[in-house]
């Protein structure tokens, strides 16, 4: 976690006019991260090109009533889904016969390639998908929403996934086999040749979630970088995710799902003719789809175009290779993994900690985000910088020198050894509201505190450092659901008063 902000609100729904809504809007806003400028080095992505950013906003704006549901009468949605999949297929040198989807993100993207390799196997009872332990956790959820049981991989030393081990790992109730180009923490790409090769010796389905890099990727090879192999040119990769709403620069809300042939892509049409209403009809999870995210890509697509994308990539990776070279000059610092892509995942060594650090680069201005130790991995930071980053790196490698002085100044990120026995001792499958409340007490993230996140976000991380992935995510979980309360103007009563 990395945020210290919390805007409270008390009236989400006064009468207004739209002036003032407007600029209550704003005024809200103003508390998030920026979108852009390029010190935001997560969950955003921006090209830096404002002209761009316009022609995005107001393509949402244009498209932001109509509806994907029927492609008959609203063709143009159609038409637009049409070229943004044939762009994508052009780019991932896929085949004749290669077929897409445009989705509301990477994480359905991959929901839906699980559920397809899932019901193309009907004559499997208890499916199962192998991953390597570095894939997104989008794969997690599928599993638990789709039923199919997750194989996990240990990715290497090098923190690629390794394909021999993940050729053993296929059996008979194999669906699907996964690789990421590249995967989201390390920026690294798994070996995808020896990993489909293995899954079509055993007709089994691969999907390379290329949801982060597959719009870098083939512009890194055409600039002459070393790209190893991940695209349909390599045999035995049934579909590819890739994200416009990441390094396509596109606004949120939109990702691409290929699949090598249309039979491969069936099994994700839903038609339902079960009830006196219309024929429902639908290529993904939702139905009533908002045209807004689909002609935003399109529009930002088109504007920036393939010779945009190539300038944009240059510099966004000149950019990172400055970074690297930048941050394995810091005394105390080092890139865990030499880029494959655009993404730096660095790590400290035992002078200074990975969450103090994230609190230094907060308060100078910038969102990084801090990765918590996993299955024999260290903690890192995790850096996705934008081509919008490009003109500030040295201000980010100047300000990441003096955040690891502090850091060494300040020592040690400790957490008080009873708070840490009380971690060590709750059991994820029974945390009480008992226990989370006196464990925000001891994090000093209680009512008391104004129930706000607290300055420093260090103990915290280095809180959850301590847990077990199950703790966690019961601790996350109980978290959001405490953030996540109506705002009502009328004092509600309990329906059912307490025994
Ligand atoms: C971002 C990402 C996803 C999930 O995408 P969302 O758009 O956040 O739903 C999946 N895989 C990888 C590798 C990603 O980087």
């Amino acid at each position: 976690m990395t945020h210290d902000r919390n805007n409270h609100d008390d009236h989400a729904a006064e009468q207004d006019g739209p002036g003032d809504v407007l600029a209550r809007l704003r005024a809200m806003q103003a508390g998030d991260v920026p979108v852009t400028g390029g010190r935001t080095l997560a969950y955003v992505y921006d090209s830096g090109l404002e002209e761009v950013d316009r022609v995005g906003r107001e393509a949402v704006a244009a498209y932001a009533g109509s509806n994907g549901l029927d492609p008959t009468a609203f063709p143009s949605l159609l038409a637009m889904e049409n070229e943004l999949v044939g762009f994508t297929c052009d780019l991932l040198d896929a085949p004749e016969g290669t077929v897409g989807t445009v989705t509301s993100g990477g994480t359905e993207s991959v929901l839906l390639a699980v559920q397809g390799a899932r019901d193309s196997r009907p004559d499997v009872d208890r499916p199962r998908m192998v991953l390597p332990s570095t894939a997104h956790p989008a794969f997690h959820k599928a599993a638990h929403y789709f039923g199919v049981e997750v194989v996990t991989v240990a990715v290497g030393a090098d923190f690629r996934a390794r394909p021999a081990a993940t050729a053993a790992a296929i059996d008979d109730r194999t669906v699907l086999v996964v690789a990421s180009a590249p995967s989201y923490a390390h920026g690294v790409v798994d070996p995808v040749g020896r990993i489909a090769a293995a899954a079509a010796a055993r007709g089994v389905r691969c999907h390379v979630d290329a949801c982060i890099g597959g719009w870098v990727l083939p512009y890194a090879a055409r600039l002459g970088r070393d790209v190893p192999p991940w695209t349909f040119a390599v045999p035995g990769v049934t579909s590819i995710s890739v994200d416009l709403h990441k390094y396509a620069y596109a606004p949120k809300g939109t990702s691409v799902l290929l699949h090598r042939d249309a039979a491969l892509r069936r099994p994700q049409y839903f038609t339902s003719a079960r009830w006196p209403g219309y024929t429902m009809l639908n290529s993904t999870m939702q139905s009533t789809r908002s045209g807004g995210p689909l002609a935003g890509a399109w529009a930002v697509v088109r504007q920036v175009g393939d010779a945009g994308y190539l300038d944009l990539t240059r510099t966004l990776l000149g950019a990172v290779d400055r970074l690297a070279e930048g941050i394995g000059a810091i005394e105390g610092l080092h890139v865990v993994a030499s880029p494959d892509a655009s993404l730096v995942a660095l790590g400290t060594d035992g002078s200074c900690d990975v969450f103090t650090l994230t609190d230094a680069m907060t308060r100078a201005g910038w969102l990084v985000q801090p990765q918590l130790s996993y299955d024999a991995m260290p903690p890192t930071l995790h850096l996705s910088p934008s081509a919008a980053t490009a003109p500030h790196v040295e201000e980010l490698l100047t300000d990441l020198a003096d955040a690891v002085l502090a850091a060494r100044r300040a020592g040690a990120v400790a957490v008080d050894p009873g708070v840490a026995d009380l971690v060590r001792a709750l059991d994820p499958a029974a945390l009480s509201d008992d226990d989370f409340d006196g464990l925000l007490a001891a994090a000093g993230m209680d009512a008391a505190a104004g129930g706000d996140l607290p300055e420093s976000m260090a103990e915290v991380n280095a809180l959850l450092d301590l847990a077990s992935p199950a703790l966690r995510e019961a601790l996350l979980g109980r978290f959001l659901e405490r953030l996540q309360q109506p705002v009502r103007a009328v004092a509600s009563t309990p329906v059912h008063p307490p025994r």
